[in-house]
C-alpha cells in the first residue's frame, strides 16, 4: 500500500508518495526538517497563507482572528494538536488573535472533566488563547437570532417527528416534500417556539427548522434543523434551557459574535458552508467566513473520539492518557515533547485533499527534538553478570559525559565495579564473526570504563548463561587509553552493588494494520494484543534514582525514555517513548 502524504509546507508545496513500508519519507524529513531553518523565510504559503496575505492586502480585514473550537466530549488527539497549530499559528504569525471556543451545544455527552483537559493540554502544546468562550454563553443570543428569522418568515416550528422529516428530505434525485406545517403563521411560529423554550412539549415532539428550500440541490439546505429540544441536564447551564441549538445554527453564530475572520474547519464541513453563509446574510451579522482543510489521519490509530472513548470504557487501554493513545495527554505521558508535536503539524503542512500520515513521522520528530534535550544514561533491561575478575574489590567514579548533542550537558559520576549488569544480547556463546560484543576470547569496550576480554562463562543445568567473566585492560580507561588496542564494539553496564530498580514498560504499535478504521469489520479485531510489554524490575545507574515524572532520557542503545506518572518515591516507572531507530523500517527490510 502507499501512504500519501500532501506536503503543502517548508521545502516544497508538493504532494508526495511515499512507499511503505521503508519510511523513506524519513529520508525527505530529514532533509525538510534541516532545510527549515534556512528555507522558513522564503518558503510557499499554504493555500490559507495565501488567502488571509491576500485579505490584509487588500485591507478585508486589519487583523485576522481564528479560533479553536473543541467539543469537551472527549481528549484532545494528534488531529485537533495539528488543528491548534493551524488555528493559533496563523494568529500568531499575521498578529491576530486565536480564541478557544467549546462548542458545547449537546449536554447528553459533554462533561467538564473534558473542558480542564482540552485546556491543560493546549497550554501544554505552548499556545495561549484570547478569548476564552462557551457557544452555552451565546444560548440566549442564539435564540433571539432564531425569533429574529421566525419574524421574518424564515424558520417555522414543525411538528413532523425525525422520521417524517427523514422521509419528506427527497435524495440527490429527488426533491423533497414540504412539510405539512411549514406554512404556520409567525405569531403561531413565535408562541409554538416560546413554549417550546418554556418546557410545554417532550424530546422530540417538535423542532425548528430554517425555512430555506426543499428541492435544493445541496440536502443541508433543505429546512435544515435549528432547534431540538432535550430534556437533558447541560454541564454549564444546568436545567436553564430543554431546547438546544443544532451545531449548524451555533458555529457560524458563535463566529459571527465573536469576529472570526477566518473560520477554519475539516473538510467534511464543506457542505455546510452555504448554510453557514446563508444564516449570517439573513440575520446580516458580522460575516465570518469558513475554510476547509483535510482532516489529519495517522497510520496505525484511530482518531474519532467516538472510537477512542470506546477503547478507553472497554478496557483495550489504560484510560484516555494510555501512552498507546494518540491522544495529546497520551503523548505526553510516552514522552513526546511539545515541540516535537508542533514540529510535525508545521512540517507535514495542510492539505485540501484527505491524507493519510506515517506515524514514522511523527516518531522521527520525537527523535530529533529527544536527541538534542535528553540526557544519555545506563539501564540494563534483560541483564546478565558479568565480573571483571582481574579489577580490585573496590569503586571507582567514572565521568561519563551526559548529551554530546549539548555542549553544556556536563558529566555526571557513574560507580564501576568488579561486578557488573550487562545486557543477555550483548554475549553470544558462538558468536559469528562480525559480533563485535562478547563471546569467548572477545573483547569490547565497557561504556566510559575499561576494555574487557571474555575468558570464560557460566550455564545453569538449563544451558542459559548465568555469568560471563572477563579481564580487564588497566591501561584503556576511556579518556586516557593507552593501551593501543583497538575495538569495534562499546557496550553499556551498571555496577551491581549500586543499581537500583525500576519498572519499564515497552509500547509498539496499538493496531496491527495501517488504517484500521478501513479494514473489514470491528477496528478492535485489529488491535495488537502486543503493544505492552512489561519489564518489573531493571537495573539502573544510581544517578536515575532521582528521576521525576515527566523527565526524558536516552537509555544508551535501547531508546528514548520517560519518568510515567505511576512512579512513586520508591519506584520508578519509565514509558519507552520511541527506540533509537525505526524498528520497523529495519522489520521491513528484512522482509
Ligand atoms: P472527532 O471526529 O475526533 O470526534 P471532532 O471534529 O468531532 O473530532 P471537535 O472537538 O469538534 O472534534 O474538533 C475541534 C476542532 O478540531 C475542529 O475544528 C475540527 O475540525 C478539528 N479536528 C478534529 N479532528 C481533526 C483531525 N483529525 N485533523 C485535523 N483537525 C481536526
Ligand atoms: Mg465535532
Amino acid at each position: 500500500m502507499e501512504v500519501n502524504v500532501f506536503i503543502s509546507c517548508r521545502a516544497m508545496p508538493v504532494s508526495y508518495t511515499i512507499f511503505r513500508p521503508e519510511l523513506s519519507a524519513c529520508k525527505y524529513f530529514t532533509f525538510a526538517l534541516r532545510n527549515q531553518a534556512s528555507m522558513s523565510e522564503e518558503r510557499s504559503l499554504n493555500f490559507l497563507e495565501e488567502i488571509i496575505e491576500l485579505h490584509l492586502k487588500e485591507g478585508k480585514y486589519e487583523h485576522i482572528h481564528t479560533r479553536f473550537p473543541p467539543e469537551p466530549n472527549g481528549y484532545l488527539h494528534i488531529g485537533h494538536a495539528s488543528s491548534i497549530c493551524l488555528n493559533f499559528g496563523l494568529a500568531k504569525k499575521y498578529k491576530g488573535k486565536c480564541n478557544l471556543r467549546f462548542d458545547d451545544t449537546n449536554p447528553v455527552t459533554e462533561e467538564t472533566e473534558y473542558v480542564e483537559s482540552i485546556k491543560n493540554d493546549i497550554k501544554w502544546l505552548g499556545f495561549e488563547w484570547d478569548g476564552e468562550y462557551y457557544a452555552s454563553d451565546y444560548f440566549e443570543k442564539l435564540y433571539g437570532f432564531a425569533v429574529e428569522l421566525i419574524k421574518k418568515g424564515l424558520a417555522y416550528v414543525d411538528d413532523s417527528s425525525a422520521e417524517e422529516i427523514a422521509a419528506m428530505k427527497g435524495n440527490t434525485m429527488e426533491p423533497g416534500k414540504n412539510s405539512p406545517h411549514r406554512d404556520r403563521s409567525i405569531e403561531e411560529n413565535l408562541q409554538l417556539f416560546e413554549e417550546m423554550r418554556a418546557g410545554k412539549y417532550k424530546d422530540g415532539e417538535k423542532t425548528l427548522r430554517a425555512r430555506i428550500d426543499m428541492a435544493h440541490p445541496n440536502l443541508l439546505l433543505r429546512d435544515p434543523l435549528m432547534y431540538r429540544i432535550k430534556h437533558a441536564h447541560h454541564h454549564r447551564t444546568g436545567d436553564a434551557w430543554c431546547i438546544y441549538p443544532m451545531y449548524d445554527f451555533a458555529h457560524g453564530q458563535s463566529d459571527s459574535i465573536e469576529h472570526i475572520t477566518h473560520s477554519i474547519c475539516t473538510l467534511e464541513f464543506i457542505h455546510h458552508r452555504p448554510l453557514y453563509n446563508w444564516f449570517i446574510e439573513k440575520l446580516g451579522i458580522f460575516p465570518s467566513q469558513q475554510y476547509e482543510f483535510a482532516r489529519r489521519n495517522m497510520t496505525y490509530t484511530v482518531m474519532s473520539k467516538r472510537k477512542l472513548l470506546q477503547l478507553v470504557n472497554e478496557g483495550h487501554v489504560d484510560g484516555w492518557d494510555d501512552p498507546r493513545m494518540p491522544t495529546v495527554s497520551g503523548m505526553r505521558r510516552r514522552g513526546y515533547t511539545a515541540q516535537a508535536i508542533r514540529q510535525f503539524s508545521d512540517t507535514v503542512g495542510i492539505a485540501k485533499r484527505e491524507n493519510m500520515v506515517d506515524v514514522g513521522l511523527l516518531e522521527f520528530c520525537v527523535r530529533e527534538h529527544l536527541n538534542k534535550k535528553a540526557n544519555r544514561m545506563m539501564a540494563v533491561l534483560d541483564p546478565i553478570k558479568l565480573v571483571v575478575s582481574n579489577y580490585p574489590d573496590q569503586t571507582e567514579e567514572l565521568d561519563l559525559e551526559n548529551n554530546p548533542e549539548d555542549e553544556n550537558g556536563g558529566t555526571r559520576k557513574v560507580p564501576f565495579s568488579r561486578e557488573l549488569w550487562i545486557e543477555r544480547e550483548d554475549f553470544m556463546e558462538n558468536a559469528p564473526k562480525k559480533f563485535f560484543r562478547l563471546g569467548p576470547g572477545l573483547m569490547v569496550r565497557l561504556k566510559g570504563a575499561y576494555i574487557v576480554k571474555c575468558e570464560n562463562f557460566k550455564k545453569d543445568a538449563d544451558g542459559n548463561v548465568t555469568e560471563v567473566h572477563c579481564t580487564y585492560i588497566p591501561e584503556s580507561r576511556s579518556g586516557h587509553d593507552t593501551s593501543g588496542i583497538n575495538v569495534k564494539g562499546t557496550i553499556h553496564w551498571v555496577s551491581v552493588p549500586h543499581a537500583k530498580t525500576a519498572e519499564v514498560r515497552l509500547y509498539d504499535r496499538l493496531f496491527k494494520v495501517e488504517d484500521p478504521s478501513n479494514e473489514e469489520g470491528d477496528f478492535k479485531s485489529y488491535i495488537n494484543e502486543n503493544s505492552k510489554q512489561v519489564l518489573p524490575a531493571v537495573y539502573i545507574e544510581p544517578a536515575l534514582a532521582a528521576a521525576q515524572p515527566g523527565d526524558h532520557f536516552q537509555f544508551l542503545r535501547k531508546g528514548y525514555f520517560c519518568v510515567d506518572t505511576d512512579s512513586t518515591p520508591g519506584h520508578l516507572v519509565f514509558n519507552r517513548t520511541v527506540g533509537l531507530k525505526d524498528a520497523w523500517a529495519k522489520e521491513a527490510k528484512k522482509q
